[in-house]
């Protein structure tokens, strides 16, 4: 089949390599430039784990990935994932522990708050009285170093980038109008991100483009410390990060954006992510050492939402963020393909409108 594929963020990147290496005609469309950092998938690091709380399906999909990483780490000649452990942490009775928990079948490591502390040195401080998982098949996506990876193997597998074209918008047919020319298509997949309303319109009420803000802090004296998910207000997230920085973001903060005109980070989100490092990292300089915004496109349940258009049932849209997508990034060529081939998977089913009503409503998912 001949397949256009709407944006080369991480998601259109993936759905390309498959497609390609499956044999179908597949070229990929981005607005920008390569590496550009004004989406979703920019940045040095990502959080993955392997048993997401976010419910059995999120599992299922983890799991489905972690061959494909070590397929990508294999053609990279690198590791693409650090394995550092992790620590999922909330008050006491969190839902979001209590799912880590279970899903992770381990309730031996289950740990209260004033464990952490010792546990890391005085490096991470939480409430003496909340709930805390250790989980270790959690670690580091190099984030940036994945997608230059995507950009070097996509081309050698067969489809065909072309970025700084944009596709005009609406969408409404497999005909793409791009420079004032059109191209005919057997299938087109648009994984436009922050973005996709403007293609299809049809989603506007299902689809909020957000921005959010990280912070990278130093320490005097860096040590090796695990991923942090808080199922707090602010869903706190953070990791290591390469040169011995703790990049720290908000999951639930930052306000709804138009894709093509968001805020600079500035000094409000320096305050509101310092206010964090300084009860949770005591030992870091609450002040960032730098900061960068980003979207996230996000559903009112917080699911992935990978359905047809209404117009045009040979339209997909692709949205698998919610501000946690990047770990599921190798299946998404695989949920793109089944689709192609009408034979859905239960995960891909699971992320249609069809189904929605199965699906847990997320509460607060985590990155
Ligand atoms: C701050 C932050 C932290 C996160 N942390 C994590 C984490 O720890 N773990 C995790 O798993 N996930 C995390 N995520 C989520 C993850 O990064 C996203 O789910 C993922 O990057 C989404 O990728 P995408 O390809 O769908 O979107 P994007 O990367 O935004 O790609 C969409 C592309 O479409 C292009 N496009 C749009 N319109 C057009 C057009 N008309 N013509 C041509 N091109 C177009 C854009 O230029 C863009 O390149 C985080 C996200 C953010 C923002």
């Amino acid at each position: 089949m001949k397949v256009a594929v709407v944006g080369l963020g991480i998601a259109g990147l993936s759905i390309c390599a498959r497609l390609s290496l499956a044999g179908h005609e597949v070229m990929g469309f981005d607005q920008f430039e390569p590496m550009h950092t004004e989406g979703s998938s920019h940045g040095d690091t990502r959080i993955m784990r392997l048993t997401p709380g976010e419910g059995e399906t999120y599992v299922r999909l983890a799991r489905r990935s972690a061959d494909m990483w070590r397929a990508w780490e294999g053609l990279a000649g690198r590791a693409l994932i650090d394995w550092t452990g992790g620590l999922m942490a909330g008050p006491h009775g969190s839902p979001f522990v209590d799912a880590c928990v279970r899903l992770s079948k381990r309730p031996a490591a289950a740990i209260r708050g004033d464990a952490i502390h010792p546990l890391t040195r005085g490096y991470i401080a939480l409430p003496y009285d909340w709930d805390a998982f250790r989980q270790e098949d959690c670690g580091v996506i190099a984030a940036d170093a994945t997608r230059q990876f995507l950009l070097r193997q996509v081309p050698r597998f067969g489809a065909k980038l072309f970025h700084g074209r944009k596709v005009e918008a609406p969408i409404t047919s497999t005909t793409l109008t791009i420079d004032g020319a059109t191209r005919s298509f057997d299938a087109v997949i648009v994984a436009a991100g922050g973005w996709a309303t403007k293609l299809l319109p049809e989603f506007a009420g299902r689809l909020v483009t957000k921005r959010r803000v990280v912070g990278w802090f130093r320490t005097e004296a860096p040590r090796a410390l695990p991923v942090l998910c808080i199922d707090n207000d602010a869903g706190v997230f953070g990791m290591p990060t390469p040169r011995g920085l703790y990049k720290l973001g908000l999951h639930s903060i930052g306000e709804t954006t138009d894709p093509d005109n968001v805020r600079e980070a500035d000094d409000e989100d320096a305050a509101a992510l310092s206010k964090y490092v300084a009860q949770i990292l005591p030992k870091h300089d609450p002040n960032p050492v730098r900061l960068s915004r980003c979207l996230y496109t996000v559903t009112p349940d917080e699911n992935f939402l990978i359905t047809p258009s209404a117009a045009n049932d040979r339209v997909l849209l692709f949205s698998a963020c919610s501000g946690h997508g990047f770990k599921y990034a190798p299946v998404f060529g695989e949920l793109a393909e089944e689709w192609l081939k009408g034979e859905p998977s239960r995960e891909l089913e699971a992320f249609g409108l069809a189904k929605r009503g199965g699906m847990n409503r997320l509460g607060a998912a985590k990155s």
